[in-house]
């Protein structure tokens, strides 16, 4: 018996990991202090009242023999593929429900995508980025490509022709820099990836938060995307389903590679290791699409967008440069006083008791860089962000 030898190429920890430790290992020495936390991206509003008055009706229709349901359909059930399919029409998007599959979340969907894809392609992903797409390349001992974000590019990537790639992951709006790509630099890579039959694993998990009408929220907003992309979505950080687990993939019937249709790869991975997402759940995702969910889930949107606005004015008043805040719940800040990362971090948490995510645990250019999120309570905002004022200060 021979273990998968590529986990031994994983980085030691989690990033995640670590900072927690060290919040609890602060924490535990300093009992009499109260350490505030805007690291983490979970949030922190409860399900609003459309989608658990669903989910409880739902549950109540399991208890009844009529309306019991066993195993359902792997990819979703039509109720749910619909919603979405509306709720992409309504920014001029038209979707087959074939080409909608529900999941547990975006993180399995982007991590079990790659089992359609051979294991010799080339691989490129951000540099800095959500830690999902290198593990799970790494898992899979797949060469990875990085390609630079940095502040001169406003951390948004773009092709260079001299470069070949096969899979190619875009987030957008972006974890962990909050920067968002706008149509015309959507479509370089659109026609990049379509020039080097490369596939765009693109995810708009955070989607919901795009204000601008003029940005885009999907990549199918962009012409030719449907030959090159698929694109992964999920209900957590639009209506606070971290917990809940739902979420959705986009892989249209127009995208074939080698000659066949990677709907269809994915359609046939999906029934064989997958079992689909509980109908309760599926009944609470429906629900956000409803005219009372969307104007509760907007609600909780926009608390957390002002949580935005408080961090980024205090930014703005420190003289610190970041990036996101706008369209996005995260902000991406320049560790003031030539800090590194975790310099930054350590500086935050013994000087503020402030917890935030160093920018080097995202990637290399991710040194010299913080992620703080929106995703905390409003009281906590404002006090961490007095307490990163004062402590900076001084
Ligand atoms: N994609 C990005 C960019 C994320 O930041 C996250 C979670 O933080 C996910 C996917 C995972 O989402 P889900 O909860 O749907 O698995």
């Amino acid at each position: 018996m021979k273990i998968n030898e590529n986990y031994l190429n994983l980085k030691e920890s989690y990033l995640f990991a670590t900072v927690n430790r060290k919040a609890r290992e602060f924490q535990a020495s300093h009992p009499d202090k109260k350490v505030i936390k805007l690291g983490i991206g979970d949030v922190t509003i409860p399900l609003c009242t459309a989608v658990t008055e669903a989910m409880h009706k739902a549950v109540d229709e399991m208890a009844t023999k009529e309306h019991f349901h066993g195993y359902g359909p792997e990819q979703g059930y039509d109720f749910l593929k619909e919603a979405i399919q509306s709720y992409y029409a309504k920014r001029n998007t038209s979707l087959e429900l074939d080409e909608i599959f529900i999941s547990d979340g975006a993180k399995s969907d982007v991590g079990n995508i790659l089992d359609i894809f051979a294991q010799d392609n080339v691989v490129l992903i951000p540099d800095p980025v959500y830690p999902v797409y290198v593990d799970t390349n790494v898992m899979a001992g797949r060469e990875v490509k990085f390609m630079d974000a940095n502040a001169s590019n406003g951390f948004l990537a773009m092709p260079d022709p001299a470069v070949h790639a096969d899979i190619i992951y875009l987030c957008s709006p972006n974890n962990p820099t909050g920067a968002v790509y706008n149509k015309e630099q959507l479509k370089a890579w659109v026609d990049y990836a379509n020039a080097n039959d490369a596939v765009i694993l693109f995810d708009a998990a955070y989607e919901v938060f795009v204000a601008d009408e003029a940005m885009p929220r999907s990549i199918f907003e962009i012409e030719g995307a449907k030959q090159c992309a698929i694109e992964f979505c999920s209900f957590s950080k639009t209506a606070g389903f971290t917990g809940t687990r739902c979420g959705y993939t986009v892989v249209p019937m127009d995208l074939v590679r080698g000659g066949e249709s990677l709907n269809k790869l994915w359609l046939r991975r999906q029934t064989t290791k997958f079992n689909g997402v509980p109908y309760v759940v599926q009944r609470g995702a429906e629900a956000v699409f409803t005219e009372e969910g969307q104007k509760q889930i907007h609600e909780a949107i926009a608390y957390y967008k002002e949580n935005a606005k408080i961090i980024a004015e205090a930014l703005d008043e420190l003289g610190i440069w970041y990036t996101g805040g706008i369209n996005s719940p995260y902000i991406w800040l320049q560790c003031p006083n030539g800090m590194g990362s975790w310099e930054f971090f350590d500086f935050l948490l013994e000087q503020a008791n402030v917890v935030g995510t160093p920018g080097a645990g995202f990637g290399n250019n991710g040194e010299g860089f913080f992620r703080l999120t929106a995703f905390g309570d409003r009281d906590n905002t404002k006090e961490a962000v007095e307490r990163i004022k004062a402590a900076l200060k001084k």
